[in-house]
């Protein structure tokens, strides 16, 4: 069974409202290009539509910002969401992306803590600090702390406990940092092991104090622990990066890990469509649980809204077999787009007592078929929304969403509309190029 079900975002990317402007399609550590009153109407669209529909709590990276109204923000939009019962954990990043408050002038902002104790920062292997410059896709400056300096610790420690002091949150999801990691004198002579742009010996080290943080001022708080790895063991002395497999000293970190978190996993690549690794490997056992957390129908894979109900089938049917219980999937953008409809209501249903073996045909009939249709059409939905893989049939698949949307009315016809939209989009790029 699934016990835990989480949409996960980063703030600047949701936008709830079908029709408004300006938000990113993808990315991290961007700007918040709206106001306070749209950060909090897109994110109260979305907790309630959670819990109208069986979704157990949404992830908010840049929950705690400035520009969008700080505490006073969030703590109305964690009332919004008590009253909905959905949970709202904070993104927290304990050496990088911001800290407990993300951006402003608070004192629990990583940024000014570095900026105040230059010493603290990471460094990186030629002596200088550790300050990640502006991609693609992070275009602000990310700052790391030193995970091996106690003064730093001792400052994490004390901004969780902030947070649980002053923001009514249901919890946190920490990470230690997956954008390479401190190499000074004291991290260097801590660690036994290799990193790679993440190190699972300063997860270990973290990831205690963090959740006792929490825990002190909040007893019952989720605490959500990142390994950004997926369950399968690494070659033998082999550190992977984002995604890879868990690395041979993987168990010892994890026997650090507090055991009353939910620990998350990588789900990318032990199912379709990419399929790289196999899965072996038990959830390991005595945490509160364990989240398989997937990168499907997102930009940051290269194609945002498209309809995966298929493969989270499979990532909820290997979980189950495997003995984890959580999964947790992009959630920005709102169900208008019928490809995020469908795969925030197969979150909500795969692996749920009406579907425990996470049946995709199950979901088709029970869920899916009175939205567009009928059970005949649910599948043929599918079958066309897929034909984004099959160039050739594109004209075809686009022709026949158009006739299916002309036969229909309302919500139903609505979502065949946008499946000729989003078809007829591969469309144009295909005969443009
Ligand atoms: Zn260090």
């Amino acid at each position: 069974m699934i016990n835990l079900r989480l949409l996960w975002t980063w703030d600047h990317c949701v936008q709830w409202t079908a029709a408004r402007a300006g938000m990113h399609d993808w990315g991290a550590s961007n700007e918040y290009p709206a106001s306070a009153e749209d950060f909090l109407r897109e994110y109260s669209l979305l907790v309630r539509w959670c819990g109208r529909n069986g979704i157990d709590g949404v992830v908010i990276w840049g929950l705690l910002r400035d520009g969008h109204g700080g505490v006073e923000t969030a703590t109305r939009l964690c009332e919004v969401a008590e009253a909905a019962g959905v949970k709202v954990l904070a993104g927290i990043g304990l050496n990088a992306y911001g800290g407990v408050y993300y951006e402003g002038t608070s004192e629990w902002s990583l940024n000014n803590h570095l900026k105040r104790h230059p010493e603290l920062f990471a460094f990186r292997a030629d002596g200088e600090r550790h300050i990640l410059l502006p991609d693609n896709f992070m275009p602000q400056p990310m700052l790391h702390a030193c995970p091996s300096r106690p003064e730093n610790l001792e400052y994490m420690r004390d901004g969780l406990r902030w947070l649980m002091e002053t923001v009514p949150v249901h919890g946190v999801q920490v990470e230690a940092g997956d954008t390479l990691c401190c190499e000074c004198t004291l991290c260097r002579e801590r660690r036994q092991h290799p990193v790679s742009a993440l190190s699972w010996e300063d997860m270990a080290l973290t990831y205690g104090p963090a959740a006792e943080a929490v825990w002190s001022v909040r007893p019952e708080a989720t605490v959500v622990l990142e390994t950004y790895s997926h369950p399968d063991p690494a070659p033998e002395g082999e550190a992977p990066g984002f995604g890879g497999g868990a690395p041979s000293w993987a168990a010892e970190c994890l026997a650090q890990f507090p055991r009353g978190a939910h620990v998350q996993w990588v789900g990318d690549y032990v199912t379709a469509p990419r399929n790289s690794v196999p899965w072996t490997t038990r959830a390991p056992e005595g945490f509160a649980g364990n989240i398989m957390r997937s990168h499907h129908a997102t930009w940051w894979r290269g194609r945002g809204d498209e309809v995966a109900i298929h493969w989270l089938a499979e990532v909820a049917q290997k979980s189950i077999a495997h003995g984890f219980d959580g999964l947790s999937i992009f959630g920005d953008k709102s169900p208008f787009r019928t490809g995020c409809e469908l795969n925030y209501l197969a979150l909500a249903d795969y692996g749920s007592e009406a579907n425990p073996e996470a049946d995709l045909d199950s979901f088709l009939k029970r869920v899916a078929a009175p939205l567009l249709g009928g059970d005949e059409l649910a599948a043929e939905f599918l079958r066309l929304a897929r034909l984004i893989d099959a160039p050739d049939e594109l004209d075809g698949a686009v022709t026949a969403a158009r006739r299916q949307a002309a036969k229909l009315e309302g919500r139903p016809a609505d979502r065949w509309t946008w499946l000729a939209w989003y078809l007829s989009r591969w469309v144009y790029d295909r005969d443009l190029a």
